[in-house]
């Protein structure tokens, strides 16, 4: 699931950054320790530029991953916003329809999201509960998004679910 692959990379990046903060602690501390780099920082300029370059490439790269695993997550959090509380849908075609003919699920009312099964656009999925959906209408014929939209807008409008 894609939500335990973000928790691992986040579990992953923070264990690095620990190992990281470890060795390079330990290599202060066995300079005489944090409080003598303060009071001469020239050394502690010196420290760091005499880090080996293996350690300046984990640390550039744990800095990425962490980089990475934050974007993700902010990606994740934006894209997968629950439907407003009070949202009237309306059921047509499979799915359930939003005021701004936005599709919903049938099940949990979740945004649904393009399946990434470009030979039929008619399809799409619910993050939420992992549900495939294909918009048809009465007779079993696939639509797309745009087409159902179409038909959506040549209802009467007091059709209710
Ligand atoms: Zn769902």
């Amino acid at each position: 699931m894609k939500k335990l692959k973000l928790i691992l990379i986040w579990i992953l990046s923070t264990v690095c950054a620990a190992i990281i903060a470890y060795i390079v602690w330990g290599y202060i501390d066995s300079r005489g320790g944090l409080y003598n780099l303060l009071i001469h920082t020239q050394d502690l300029l010196l420290i760091l530029l005499n880090l080996t370059t293996p350690l300046w490439a984990t640390i550039a790269l744990t800095a990425i991953c962490c980089l990475y695993t934050y974007l993700k997550i902010r990606q994740y959090q934006n894209s997968y916003k629950p439907p407003a509380i009070q949202e009237e849908l309306l059921e047509e075609f499979g799915v359930y329809w939003n005021n701004q003919y936005k599709l919903r699920c049938l099940k949990c009312k979740w945004p649904l999201k393009c399946s990434s099964d470009k030979k039929d656009p008619s399809l799409f999925f619910c993050s939420n509960c992992n549900l495939k959906h294909s918009i048809r209408d009465k007779n079993g014929k696939h639509l797309t998004e745009s087409q159902a939209i179409e038909q959506l807008k040549k209802l009467p409008t007091n059709h209710s679910s």
